[in-house]
């Protein structure tokens, strides 16, 4: 239902974007859990929504014409109090302003601030051969840099996200290198299967990415999430 008024608000807007506020409600309503975040249009606002969550919190920028949000100066994390909350709301819209004077600004989401994890991703593209495809990495440069990332066809079965989780090349990093925290691999998978269950057959959606994930000993959470929906006359493989 929820995806439905989302999906049907933004083609009366005439965007294939959704903001990161947007794609988070999608994704927890398909069981993928996400920071809880909540859109604030004014500093008062963006005050009172970190003092229900409790500090620390993080601000970013919220606007349908910023997709990358930290290019904006559109991200500041680990906001520890009311004085850093108003000094942070202050400074990502004078940035995102100054960086992007065409840009429409809904104002700025208020999230909790995730503790650390491995940061991994996790995505969704379509294939013209073999429809919806999903993709699993590492976070940061190991991606961008050594496209460490694996791929497996929609829908998934149980073995084929273990299998994608263990094929990256850097998967030693999920397992505890040198100390580090380990990840929780059966969460990643389960998370990879909802992915799975929620794109398939939903030829509305075109694109997903949740860039990054902190996987932890304890879980999983999404901490940046872009949905695009297929275009109006674009042709989709389903
Ligand atoms: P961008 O649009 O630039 O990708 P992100 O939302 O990914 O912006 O934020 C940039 C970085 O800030 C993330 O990669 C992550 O390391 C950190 N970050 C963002 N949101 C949170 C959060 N809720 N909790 C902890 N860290 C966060
Ligand atoms: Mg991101």
């Amino acid at each position: 239902m929820l995806l439905k008024e989302i999906l049907d608000r933004a083609r009366t807007e005439n965007r294939t974007v959704l903001t990161e506020i947007e794609s988070k409600q999608i994704l927890e309503e398909a069981g993928i859990a996400c920071t809880e975040t909540q859109l604030a249009r004014t500093r008062a606002e963006a005050v009172s929504l970190s003092e229900s969550f409790g500090y620390p919190v993080v601000l970013k920028i919220s606007s349908r014409d910023i997709t990358h949000k930290s290019d904006a100066g559109g991200v500041k994390v680990d906001l520890k109090n009311k004085a850093e909350v108003e000094t942070a709301y202050d400074d990502i819209m004078q940035s995102a302003r100054q960086k992007f004077p065409q840009a429409r600004i809904e104002g700025i989401s208020v999230q909790r601030m995730a503790s650390k994890g491995i940061e991994v991703i996790m995505g969704m593209t379509r294939d013209p051969n073999f429809g919806p495809v999903l993709m699993f990495g590492l976070g940061g440069i190991l991606v961008e840099v050594l496209r460490d990332v694996a791929f497996g066809i929609v829908p998934l079965e149980n073995k084929d996200a273990a299998e994608m989780i263990d094929e990256i090349k850097g998967k030693k990093l999920l397992e505890g290198y040198r100390g580090q925290d380990s990840a929780d691999k059966s969460c990643l998978e389960s998370m990879l299967l909802r992915l799975s269950a929620f794109v398939d057959g939903k030829r509305e959606i075109a694109e997903i990415d949740m860039n990054p994930v902190f996987a932890r000993s304890d879980g999983a959470v999404v901490v940046d999430a872009r949905i695009i929906l297929t275009g109006p006359t674009q042709p989709v493989q389903s």
